[in-house]
This record gives C-alpha cells, structure tokens and sequence, in this order.
C-alpha cells in the first residue's frame, strides 16, 4: 500500500506531492458522546477512514490525509461525559492556521472532510474567512451529505425514529464495521442524546455506507484534480 498519511512522509515526499498537484484531505472531527454503546471517537474514526480508503484507491495522483483534527464544536454534547469541545473561535482559528500552513508548503489544492453535524456550519464559515484573509482556496464536505451518499442511507433507513444521525442507524452500523471491537451492541438502545434508533444497525449496512461514501469521495478528488470542480471552491480562483 502506498503512503497516503501527512504523518508518515519525509522532507522529499512532500516536495514530490506538490509537484505532483497532490490533494490534502483534512479530516474535521470531534471527541464527543455516541450514546451509550459507542466510542467517543466515532466521528473522527468515520471521517478518518473513509479519507484513507478514498486516498488509497487514487492511482492518477498523490492523495494526504491529516491526522483527523480530534476537537471540533460540541457544547450541545457537554451534557455528557467525554465530550470536548471547542470554542467557535478556536475551532475557527485551529483549522485555518492548519490549512494555511499546508498552503505554505506549496499545496494548492485542500479539502475538508467532516465528520460531526455541529461542525458543518463552522467550517464552512472558517473556509470563507480562510480564502479572504489567507489567500486559501479550498472545498469542503460532510461526509454523509456527498453526492449519492444520502440516498445510500436512505435505502438502508428502517426505523420508524425519523432520523438515523447521531449514534442510530448510521454510525452504529459504520463503527460496527469500522472498529466494533469499541461497540457494545448490548448497550444499543435510545437514551438522551441519541438521535434515531441505534438496535437497528448492522455491520453490513456499515460496509455499505462507507463503500457509499468512499466512491463519492473518490470521485470528487478526481473532479477536484481536474479542475471541474472550481465553481464549488470557496472562493473560486476569478473572485479570488
Ligand atoms: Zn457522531
């Protein structure tokens, strides 16, 4: 297997990828509570390895993904043990300076990937302020709202909670498949701060929800690449 993680490359690597036009994939996270039968590290470890496979599979051109950034912004999670959070400010500030000195270093093109709902709207807010006042381009996903990927969930969708999100039907099944050596499957119920219903997930719908996912993410890397995908750059290179 090739070398897709920034942790593991030396001074000459990094040369090499950027003359290559590599793609630095920076997963945004969080550390916070999944219920009572998930890890608190679910959503790094979701956005994390759906980020190496999508890497792993791309021949054509260099793929980096960061360590998956652990903190994100989750005072509605506070409730609860083990969650950490950020404030906005300094989720704010933490990933801008990590995407301007990736841009430092020479790499033009950087992408987002986030893994927890509360940080959708603070990256995507970070990301104007990274392109005005860094000069820092950049495209940004969540990773379940993808192209193609909702449907994919929906198809797996049985409970009758109205939402398969935080802990239910969509990461028990992903951690099931992930790591579910962290689950405890006999702790899977609804409790306060679970949305949907976490009984209903299996490790085959995870298996589908993260080949769902890494072919979306694959096929925006090579669109990214290409330069197809300029019109979704915040901010696009004219207004720049
Ligand atoms: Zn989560």
């Amino acid at each position: 297997m090739k070398k897709v993680l920034w942790q593991e490359l030396r001074r000459p690597e990094f040369e090499e990828a950027v003359k290559a036009d590599a793609i630095v994939i920076i997963p945004v996270a969080s550390t916070e509570q999944h219920g009572n039968h998930l890890p608190v590290n679910t959503d790094a470890n979701c956005c994390f390895a759906i980020a190496q496979r999508a890497a792993q599979a791309i021949d054509e051109f260099p793929v980096l993904v960061l360590p998956p950034i652990w903190t994100g912004y989750s005072p509605h999670h506070m409730d609860y043990p083990g969650t950490i959070t950020l404030k906005y400010h300094t989720l704010v500030e933490l990933l801008t300076q990590v995407a301007a000195s990736i841009h430092a270093h020479g790499f033009k093109k950087i992408l987002f990937l986030n893994g927890h709902g509360g940080n959708a709207a603070v990256v995507a807010a970070m990301q104007l302020k990274l392109a005005d006042e860094e000069g820092v381009p950049s495209l940004g996903y969540t990773y379940w709202d993808m192209p193609a990927v909702p449907e994919q969930m929906k198809a797996i969708s049985q409970s009758d909670k109205g939402s398969i999100g935080h802990s239910g039907e969509m990461e028990t099944p992903l951690q099931l498949y992930l790591q579910p050596e962290l689950v405890d499957m006999a702790a899977a119920t609804w409790v306060p701060g679970v949305m949907g219903d976490p009984s209903a997930g299996t490790r085959e719908k995870g298996e589908r929800i993260v080949n769902a996912a890494v072919d979306a993410l694959v096929k925006i890397l090579r669109d990214y690449h290409s330069g197809s995908l300029e019109d979704r750059l915040i901010w696009r290179k004219e207004i720049l």
